[in-house]
């Protein structure tokens, strides 16, 4: 499969993608609420290696169980990259 493209919602910033993603998921924790603005979240999971990241801010968020996921955001329009 050839690469995906994705970008925020401004088009300032933008990631290649290798296909398909391996992991995909729905989640209806307080924290995806909140970043969706929406009742439930959905996020996409590549293994790091795979992917080159743009130099965005970085978000940390720590959920009760100690794993954690680090987010970036476009600082124009607010989307996760
Ligand atoms: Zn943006
Ligand atoms: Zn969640």
């Amino acid at each position: 499969m050839s690469n995906i493209q994705a970008a925020c919602a401004c088009g300032a910033h933008a990631v290649s993608l290798p296909g398909a993603p391996p992991r995909v998921t729905i989640c209806f924790c307080a924290d995806c609420r909140l970043r969706a603005g929406a009742p439930f979240g959905i996020a996409t999971y590549y293994p790091s290696d795979t992917l080159v990241l743009p130099e965005l801010p970085v978000r940390r968020r720590v959920a009760e169980s100690g794993r954690w996921l680090d987010e970036r955001h476009c600082p124009a329009c607010g989307s996760v990259l």
